[in-house]
C-alpha cells in the first residue's frame, strides 16, 4: 500500500533547546522517560477501512504525529509503521449489507483515510502496509508460533494459545472475567467450544461460503487481526538484536490495549522472548454532545464532512489539543469555533510588525509536550502569548515561532 505524500516539517533553530519526552505507558501506568536515541521504531495501529474517518480516529494519529514531531525535532529519525486492516469481519459485513465488493470498499475508505491525513498535515508512515498484502508474514509468523507449540485447531480455524510464558495480561492488568467480557465485545469468542483458555485468539480463520481465502500451510483462509499486526511490526521496524525491547512505541486507541495490544505483546513475546514495545501509547475515546461517538449511534463527526464544509484542518488540529490524549473527551461545535476563533488571533499576532518575546513561549511549549503531551498547557502558552502581543509587546521573533508551530504541533500557519 502506498503511504501518502510527504509532509515538510522545517528544522528548528540550533537555539531551541527540546528536553527529554516523558510519555505515559499503559503497561506501568507511569509517565517514564523515552530513552534519547538516534533512532525510534514507532508502530501505530490503523484502520479497518469501511467507514470513514471520524474524530477519534484523528485525535489518535494526530498524538503519534505530535510524538513523530518531537523525536524528529530531538534530531532522531523515527521509523514508523502502520496497518489497514483490509481483511476483516466488519468490512465483509459491511460490504455485504451495502451490496458492494470488500476490495472496492476497502479501496475507497483508504483513499478517504488518506485524504484525511493529508488535510490534517500528519507526517506520513515510513510503511503503510495492507493485511492482505502482509497475508505470506502473517503465515510465515503463524507457522513459527506453531513450531513453539503455540498454537492449536478448533474445527479448520487456528488458535493461538496463551501461555504463563507468554506474559499475558500484563499490560492491561484486568481479571479474567473483566477480559472474557471485553473480548466478547470486541470480536472475540470467549465461550467458543473447543478452547483450551476462553481468551486464545484466532489466527488464521479458514475461508467461508462467500469470503475470499488465500492459501497457506493452514488451508485456505485469511489472518486473524491480533497477528497481523505482530508480524507487521517485526518485519518492518528491523528490532535491533541488542535492545530489550522489539520496538520504542506501541501505539493506538485506548479500546486496543485489551485484547488487541495484550495479544500483540503475547504474540511477539512468544515469537522473539521479548517484550513487544519500551512504551505502550494510547489516546482516549471521543464523545459527541455528551455521548459516545459510535457507528450504531451514527453520530459520528467526519472529517471529510468537517473540511467539505470549510472548516479549516488546522482548526481541528488545535481542537484536538485544547484536552489531554489521554483523556476520554467531548467533541461539540463550541470546541470548534473556540480553535478556529483562536488561530484566527494566532495568525493575526504573528502579522504584527512586533510581537512578544519568543524563546521563552518556544521553550514553554517544549516543556509541556515533553510533559507527556500536555497539550492544554501549549495552548495556554500560546494564548497567552497571542494576548501579549496583540497589546502591543514586543521583543520576539515571528518567523522562529512559526517555524515551531508547524515543526513541533503541524500548525503551519
Ligand atoms: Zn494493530
Amino acid at each position: 500500500m502506498n503511504s501518502w505524500d510527504k509532509v515538510g516539517v522545517p528544522a528548528l533553530g540550533t537555539e531551541v533547546v527540546v528536553a527529554p519526552l516523558y510519555l505515559t505507558n499503559s503497561q506501568s501506568g507511569l509517565k517514564e522517560l523515552v530513552p534519547t536515541k538516534s533512532m525510534y521504531r514507532m508502530y501505530v495501529c490503523g484502520i479497518t477501512p469501511y467507514d470513514a474517518t471520524h474524530l477519534g480516529h484523528a485525535a489518535t494519529y494526530l498524538t503519534f504525529d505530535l510524538i513523530n514531531r518531537y523525536l524528529r525535532a530531538q534530531g532522531a529519525r523515527v521509523d514508523y509503521v502502520q496497518n489497514i486492516t483490509d481483511i476483516d469481519d466488519p468490512l465483509l459485513e459491511r460490504a455485504k449489507r451495502d451490496g458492494v465488493d470488500w476490495a472496492d470498499l476497502a479501496h475507497s475508505q483508504v483513499s478517504l483515510f488518506i485524504s484525511d491525513m493529508v488535510n490534517l498535515r500528519v507526517i506520513p508512515p515510513l510503511h503503510y502496509i495492507g493485511a492482505v498484502e502482509a497475508i505470506p508474514l502473517v503465515v510465515k509468523a503463524v507457522e513459527d508460533l506453531d513450531r513453539r507449540g503455540s498454537i492449536y485447531p478448533i474445527g479448520s480455524d487456528y488458535y493461538f494459545s496463551n501461555s504463563v510464558e507468554s506474559g499475558f495480561g500484563s499490560l492491561s492488568h484486568l481479571s479474567k472475567s473483566a477480559m472474557e467480557l471485553i473480548f466478547a465485545e470486541r470480536g472475540g469468542d470467549p465461550t467458543l467450544p473447543g478452547k483450551i483458555n476462553s481468551l486464545d485468539s484466532l489466527v488464521w480463520m479458514s475461508q467461508r461460503e462467500g469470503e475470499p481465502g488465500w492459501p497457506s500451510s493452514f488451508g485456505v483462509g485469511r489472518p486473524g487481526w491480533h497477528i497481523e499486526c505482530t508480524a507487521i511490526a517485526l518485519e518492518y521496524l528491523h528490532p535491533d538484536s541488542h535492545e530489550d525491547h522489539l520496538i520504542d512505541i506501541q501505539g493506538g486507541g485506548s479500546d486496543l490495549i485489551f485484547p488487541h495490544h495484550e495479544m500483540c505483546r503475547s504474540q511477539a513475546r512468544i515469537l522473539t522472548g521479548k517484550e513487544l514495545a519500551a512504551n505502550y501509547v494510547h489516546a482516549g475515546m471521543i464523545g459527541f454532545d455528551g455521548e459516545k461517538m459510535s457507528k450504531s449511534k451514527g453520530n459520528l463527526v467526519l472529517i471529510s464532512t468537517l473540511v467539505a464544509n470549510g472548516v479549516d484542518p488546522l482548526a481541528i488540529r488545535y481542537a484536538l489539543m485544547a484536552h489531554h490524549y489521554r483523556s476520554d473527551r467531548m467533541w461539540n461545535q463550541d470546541l470548534l469555533e473556540r480553535a478556529q476563533a483562536s488561530l484566527l488571533r494566532l495568525r493575526t499576532a504573528l502579522t504584527m510588525n512586533t510581537v512578544h518575546e519568543s524563546a521563552t513561549v518556544m521553550q514553554s511549549i517544549i516543556q509541556a509536550l515533553a510533559n507527556d503531551l500536555d497539550t492544554p498547557a501549549v495552548i495556554a502558552a500560546i494564548e497567552a502569548w497571542v494576548a501579549e502581543t496583540l497589546k502591543g509587546s514586543s521583543g520576539g521573533d515571528a518567523a522562529a515561532l512559526r517555524v515551531g508551530l508547524d515543526a513541533l504541533l503541524g500548525l503551519k500557519i
